[in-house]
């Protein structure tokens, strides 16, 4: 059977650092660090994330500034709210909760967020560094899928790193963050032919897809390191993207959903967000 990844214990621990990084830059600098988080409209699922996230704040004692914007705000207004928070001395990173309704354009808030407070690591800037391995702020999600699997103590250099999904958000920078822990990775998508023949080789496997169990117990290899990132609602429950019964009989560790990667989104979110508040200081 394999040993669960606990993300609920691992970010708690995690916190305790942050809350103490937090406290030490209040002390040094007279204020609290500061996160702006700003929600457009009324998705369900992102009143759920907000209202984590700030909750999250609270806890590791860093500021937050909720924006809580109507469905039918403008492209013009959003942007300036951008910009304001981009000047703002008291703010040091900037959080915009995806999606945003359909008439406003993604790409082009996203871009103008400054990249030093891009708290989520969605900036171009952030994600070219990235890939060229400068620093740069990593995307949460990914950064708190490399910490589960070390913290189960396995080496991930020279391992072969199966990432099912090519999200700007989670897949490929998840792909770039494992290889440049040096491992082998392939990354497969909704056009892969015989997913199956790629999983199977997976020793460490990543499952960021969206589609309710699609990964069974006899797509894993025995003692992989499995890491299921799906939140996929179904009659009010939550499932991940790993058949979860099958595939514990078969891994080595697996994280589970809920309590796995969700976790450590919102506490990477608050690691990113320390970082850039001393970045800034040292300029
Ligand atoms: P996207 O929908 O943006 O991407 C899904 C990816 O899966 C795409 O690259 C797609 O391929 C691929 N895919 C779709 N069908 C298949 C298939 N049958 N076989 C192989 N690959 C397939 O999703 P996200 O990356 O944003 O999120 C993925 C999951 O993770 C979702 O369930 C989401 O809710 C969850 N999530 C969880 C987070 C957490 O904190 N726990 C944070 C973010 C997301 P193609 O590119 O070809 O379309």
């Amino acid at each position: 059977m394999a040993e669960i990844i606990d993300g609920k214990a691992l970010s708690a621990s995690i916190k305790e650092d942050l809350a103490a990084e937090a406290k030490r830059y209040e002390e040094s600098y007279g204020r609290k660090v500061g996160l702006a988080v700003v929600k457009v409209g009324h998705d369900g699922a992102s009143e759920v994330y907000v209202r984590n996230k700030i909750a999250a704040c609270e806890k590791v004692g860093v500021r937050s500034f909720a924006y809580e914007l109507p469905e039918d705000e403008s492209e013009e207004d959003l942007l300036a709210l951008v910009d304001k928070l981009n000047d703002d001395e008291e703010v040091d990173g900037i959080l915009v909760q995806l999606p945003l309704p359909a008439h406003l354009n993604e790409k082009k808030v996203l871009a103008r967020i400054r990249p030093e407070k891009d708290a989520d690591g969605f900036h171009v800037v952030n994600a070219g560094g990235l890939m060229l391995g400068l620093p740069c702020t990593k995307p949460c999600t990914p950064a708190g899928i490399i910490e589960l699997i070390k913290s189960t103590g396995a080496k991930i250099a020279g391992k072969h790193a199966v990432v099912v999904g090519r999200s700007n958000i989670v897949g490929k920078p998840c792909a770039m963050l494992l290889l440049s822990e040096n491992a082998t990775v392939t990354i497969c998508h909704s056009r892969t032919v015989d997913l199956a023949s790629y999983t199977r080789q997976a020793d460490i496997l990543v499952a960021a897809v969206g589609i309710k169990q699609l990964i069974k117990g006899d797509m894993i290899k025995p003692g992989a390191i499995v890491i299921d990132v799906g939140m996929n609602r179904d009659n009010g429950k939550l499932y991940g993207d790993v058949d979860f019964g099958e595939a514990e009989k078969v891994a080595s560790y697996i994280t589970p959903v809920p309590g796995g990667v969700g976790p450590m989104t919102v506490t990477m979110l608050l690691k990113n967000t320390i970082e850039s508040a001393f970045r800034c200081r040292k300029g």
